[in-house]
């Protein structure tokens, strides 16, 4: 089965398509500038040049258009016509408490994705553009939602309550949900094929590090707490994201800066993380560039975060009563040998020790001592061959 997987954001988006039939990716593609002046397309397919198209691309049908394009031009296409596309996989960031796997989109799956916009309203509205320009396009080929909230459906009440009045919370559900759990999933799946054991007999810890940070406990195989809550700001401090901070503190910004609803939330976002503490980069690669040659303000930014994401290592470990893996993944897990060695020094009381030496490498592995009781690995995260997967899943059972 041929399968294109679709990430759509406001003004970009990225496509894979994928040969299910190997799991191969037969070509990937970015479209930017979506409604702006520079549109461009630049398709990648598998071991060929790029193609790099400029011109006008005014809303995501024109996106999606072009992509069929590319990926059925005679030089750089990857498949003969559009009719080869045998199913279409989107990436929806917010699936509320309704999703605890992927969906084959009807009518209603689209009222429920639509009907969650207060609570996701930057990234399920670019999702719908993408998902109704699919179906003009491609009418007859099957459509599926993967959610990144719905691998974290599992986390239980006690985990996922706010300690706010009931009736609020039966209101606007007001809850935690918890994001990037396509990835979670995805590595701790991996993570059990490496260390070939059933993952329902782990207990693992997912530390999905990159622009946008989380951890997971994955206990047997199920989510059972993460470090993002209500949106994508709760939990570690990020590139640009706060993190957990004392909601008093939010407060008193807005009563002393003068900021609206609006701009407390753009700050937040935008302008706080290792961004805001260092005054320099929300990249780790500046950062850790900066801290050697003595900046301070960058040393304290890296500090943080480890310290963060060691916080939550030991908050985690006791949630499960043990550890069995810890996994690094995303930008900052899979690149920086820096970071993962300073997360984990000083954890040999939870049974963590990482070789010095099998932690400067690239790509998958386990960097663990050989003394160490918890393993320790690198897994590069592969969120579309995960919503492929699943799109594949959900397709055949419909079919
Ligand atoms: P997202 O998909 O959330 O945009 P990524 O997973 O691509 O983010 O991660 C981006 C982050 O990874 C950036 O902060 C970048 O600095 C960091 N990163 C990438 N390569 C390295 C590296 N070699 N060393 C340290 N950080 C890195």
């Amino acid at each position: 089965m041929i399968v294109l997987v679709i990430n759509s954001g406001s003004s970009s988006l990225k496509y894979q398509l994928f040969d299910m039939g190997n799991e191969t990716m037969l070509a990937k593609g970015l479209i930017e500038r979506i409604g702006m002046p520079g549109s461009l397309l630049t398709h990648r397919p598998s071991g060929q040049e790029p193609l790099v198209i400029r011109q006008a691309i005014a809303d995501h049908m024109a996106a999606i258009a072009l992509a069929v394009k590319a990926l059925t031009e005679p030089n750089h296409g990857v498949i003969a016509s559009m009719q080869a596309i045998e199913a279409i996989g989107h990436r929806v960031a917010h699936g509320g408490d309704r999703f605890t796997d992927a969906a084959l989109i009807d009518k209603q799956v689209m009222a429920a994705i639509v009907s969650l916009f207060p609570v996701a309203p930057l990234h399920n509205p670019p999702a719908v553009m993408g998902i109704e320009a699919c179906q003009q396009m491609l009418p007859a080929v099957p459509q599926i939602a993967v959610f990144d909230t719905a691998f974290h459906q599992s986390i239980p009440e006690a985990a996922y309550m706010y300690a706010l009045p009931w009736a609020l919370h039966e209101k606007y559900n007001l809850r935690r949900y918890g994001f990037h759990g396509t990835s979670h999933r995805f590595v701790a799946r991996r993570l059990a094929a490496l260390m070939q054991k059933p993952l329902e007999a782990l207990k693992i810890i997912t530390c999905h590090l990159g622009n946008g940070s989380s951890l997971c406990a994955v206990d047997r195989g199920q989510s059972i707490d993460t470090t993002m809550g209500f949106t994508p700001l709760e939990g570690l401090m990020m590139g640009t994201r706060v993190g957990d901070i004392d909601p008093a503190a939010v407060l008193f910004i807005m009563e002393h800066e003068g900021y609206t609803s609006e701009q407390v939330r753009d700050f937040l976002n935008k302008r706080c993380g290792v961004l805001g503490v260092s005054g320099l980069s929300s990249d780790f690669r500046d950062l850790e560039r900066e801290a050697q040659q003595g900046n301070a303000r960058c040393r304290l930014a890296l500090d943080m975060f480890a310290y963060r994401v060691k916080k939550y290592i030991g908050a985690y470990t006791a949630a499960m009563n043990g550890l069995d893996a810890l996994v690094f993944t995303a930008g900052i897990g899979e690149n920086s040998a820096m970071m993962r060695a300073k997360i984990c020094a000083d954890l040999t009381y939870l049974g963590i020790a990482v070789d010095e030496e099998k932690n400067i490498r690239d790509g998958e592995g386990d960097i663990s001592a050989v003394d160490s009781r918890c393993r320790v690995f690198v897994i590069p995260t592969n969120e579309e061959l995960m919503i492929a997967q699943d799109t594949f899943r959900i397709a055949r059972e419909n079919a």
